[in-house]
C-alpha cells in the first residue's frame, strides 16, 4: 500500500457483497488480447503491477496475464475474492486473499482450503463492516492459527466503520494484525480508474 502500482481492472464477479464499491467492474470493459494488457502496462514503466477486480480469477486467461507479467519482470500481486480455487496461480504472484466476513452477505462462498495454498509472503484480508464482524476475524484467526504463517490486513468498509474506531479495538486486543485503509478513496473519492 502506497507505492506506486498499476492496477489491472478485470471485468466480472460471480460474487455480491454487500459493501462492494467496484460494482461497474461487474460488465463492461474492454476486451484486450494479453499481450495488448502487457503494452498498456508497460506504457507506465512501473515496477508494481495489482491484477484485480471484480473477481480476477473468474477470467479463464487470468492464470497466463498473471505469469506473463511476471515474465516481463514486475512484481506482480493478485486480488481475489477467496471464493476461486488459487492453486494455479504463479508461485512468483503475491496472493491477497479475501475472507469474506458475515457483514458481506457472502461469507459462505469462502474456499477455505485456499489456506492450504498460500505462500508466506500472501496476505489474508478481512474487510470489516462493524463490531460483529471484527469479532468474527478475530475468531477465524484464532481458530484456523493464522497468526505468524501470513501477513493479515484488516480493513474497515469505507463510509461504514471509522476507522479510528477500528483501530482502538485492534489496540485494545493487542491484535497483531496491519490495518489497511482505502488509501485511493481518500485521495481521489469515487474516481474511476484510480
Ligand atoms: S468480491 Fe470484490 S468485486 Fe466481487 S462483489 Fe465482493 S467486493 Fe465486489
Amino acid at each position: 500500500m502506497g507505492l506506486p502500482t498499476v492496477f489491472v481492472r478485470l471485468t466480472g464477479c460471480p460474487l455480491r457483497c454487500t459493501y462492494c464499491d467496484t460494482s461497474y467492474a461487474f460488465s463492461g470493459g474492454e476486451r484486450l488480447a494479453l499481450s495488448e494488457i502487457l503494452k498498456q502496462v508497460s506504457a507506465y514503466n512501473p515496477r508494481y503491477v495489482t491484477v484485480t477486480g471484480g473477481e480476477p480469477l473468474a477470467q479463464r486467461d487470468c492464470w497466463l496475464l498473471l505469469k506473463m507479467l511476471c515474465d516481463a519482470g514486475y512484481s506482480t500481486s493478485v486480488e481475489t475474492s477467496g471464493a476461486i480455487d488459487i492453486r494455479q496461480v504463479d508461485k512468483r504472484v503475491s496472493t491477497v486473499l479475501d475472507i469474506k466476513t458475515p457483514g458481506s452477505g457472502e461469507h459462505e462462498r469462502n474456499l477455505y482450503q485456499n489456506l492450504n495454498f498460500l505462500k508466506r509472503k500472501d496476505q489474508v484480508k478481512f474487510v470489516i463492516i462493524d463490531r460483529a464482524d471484527y469479532e468474527w476475524s478475530r475468531q477465524f484467526i484464532a481458530d484456523n492459527e493464522l497468526h505468524g504463517k501470513f501477513e493479515i490486513l484488516f480493513s474497515p468498509v469505507h463510509g461504514e466503520l471509522d476507522p479510528a474506531e477500528m483501530a482502538k479495538w485492534i489496540l485494545a486486543d493487542n491484535l497483531q494484525v496491519r490495518m489497511q485503509i482505502q488509501l485511493h478513496k481518500y485521495l481521489w473519492g469515487d474516481e474511476r480508474g484510480r
